[in-house]
This record gives structure tokens, sequence and C-alpha cells, in this order.
């Protein structure tokens, strides 16, 4: 599989905080049940959610917030007898409320929530990929179902178990191994926040300077002496360098 289609417009969530130093512990897995939950989540409606990770069934992924960031995903409410409806326990510790999401990376993925209505194999293997991704970053994350923290109010992803969605990570990483390049001689490149050269350069890099990342459809750009390419070469954090600037070298690292 290639890596998944990364959307890179960002579509900030308006419910989003800092984690004030917290890292995330655990990723919680969700269905969205509804069809045009990207306009949903970056409002949040009456209940004020957000997400960091929208997935549509075409299996493109949407960032909504950073993951430096708290999204509210998994707070669930204040009951009448004074607790919280929703709690994590990772190790001795139990998280509630608030303090799940301070702890948690989210997913939503595009979905009825029916029962009947199927995860395409594409978006199941983008999030497999995303979940690939988070633990690259923050270490060997568990996941957890939303309806395991909340369930007395949740019960998505329906029809999908965390044995389900471990398959598809390990599905996700055996085929979606980044490439690993050079800079070309003579060149210098530079590394954006997008697959285009409108956007932000966040470094750059030398002659003969390493990259790494999966080979994304982008912008095309042709540039004399150098080729015509609509590839970027994006890692797993969505930082892009066109291809044309890079040699792919010979071996495969890892
Ligand atoms: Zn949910």
């Amino acid at each position: 599989m290639p890596a998944p289609t990364i959307n890179l417009d960002y579509y900030p969530a308006a419910w989003q905080s800092p984690r004030d130093g917290a890292t995330p512990l655990a990723i919680v897995v969700h269905g969205t049940g509804g069809t045009d939950s990207r306009r949903y989540l970056q409002t949040g409606g009456d209940r004020k959610v957000s997400i960091h990770i929208l997935i549509d069934k075409a299996g493109t992924i949407y960032r909504m917030v950073d993951d430096e960031r708290v999204a509210n995903h998994a707070g669930g409410v204040l009951l009448a007898n004074g607790t919280f409806s929703s709690r994590l326990t990772i190790g001795a510790t139990t998280y509630r409320g608030a303090q799940v999401n301070r702890r948690t990376l989210g997913i939503e993925l595009e979905n009825l929530q029916t029962g009947t209505d199927p995860y395409p194999d594409v978006q199941l293997l983008a999030m497999g990929w995303q979940i690939n991704a988070w633990r690259q970053r923050y270490g060997a994350l568990p996941v957890t179902r939303h309806a395991t923290i909340d369930p007395g109010r949740r019960s998505d992803p329906v029809g999908l178990t965390v044995a389900t969605i471990e398959l598809w990570a390990t599905r996700a990483a055996a085929a979606a191994q980044p490439r690993h390049y050079r800079v070309k001689a003579g060149a210098g490149a530079n590394v954006r926040a997008g697959r285009s050269t409108s956007t932000k350069v966040l470094t750059v890099l030398g002659p003969g300077d390493p990259w790494a990342g999966y080979v994304t459809p982008g912008e095309r750009v042709s540039v004399p002496g150098f080729g015509a390419s609509n590839e970027w070469i994006c890692d797993a954090i969505g930082r892009c360098v066109w291809r044309g600037l890079l040699d792919e070298e010979p071996y495969a690292a890892d």
C-alpha cells in the first residue's frame, strides 16, 4: 500500500486546548455516525466535540487538531452521581472526564454506525497507518474503542474490535515502509508543511542531506535541470520535500 492520501490542508477544530505537559498514553478510535463529519467536527456542534484525525471512506486523512494539543473526543459527561461517564485506566492510574482527553489521541472513522455501513479497506488501512505513525512518535500506545471508555453512552466504533484495529495496523506497517533519499548534488531542498510550493518552508536541506518519507501525490512542479513531477516525499507528520530534488537511496534502510 502506498501511504494514504493525507489532506494537508489544515481543518482546525474550534474546540482544542493545550495538553499542559501531558503526553498521550492511548489512542481512541471512534465512528462518526454521520456523513458530513469534517464540517461537524470543525465547529463541534452543541457538544463542543473535536478530533485529532478524521478519516473518510476514501481513506483520506484530515488533520484537525495537532497531536500536541487536546481534542474533545472522549471526555464524557458529568453524571448525576458526581462522577464522569468516561474513564481510561493505564497501569495503576485511572483518568476521568477531561483528563481522558488530555491523555489520548483520537481518530474518527466516517461511518453511519448502523452496523451495516461498511468500513472500506482503504479507510482501515489509513487508520492503521495513522496508528503506526503515532506509535513511532509516542511509543507503543494501546488502542481502545470509545465504547470501552464511555460504555454507558457510546457504542462506537460499531463493528470494529481492538483485535481488528490492530490487524489493520499490522497490515499497514507491512505495506507502507518509508523510502530513503538524499538531496541531489547541486541542489538545496525546502522541507515544507505540505505538498505544494505555496506551503510554509519549515527547514532547508543541503546537497547530500538525507530525507525519508512516503511517496505522495501533490502539486506538479517543473524545475529546469530537475525535471517535472507531482510526487512529494512526505514523512509521518506531513513534512514534504519535492521529489525532483531527491535521489532515492539504492537500498532500503529498514
Ligand atoms: Zn466516539
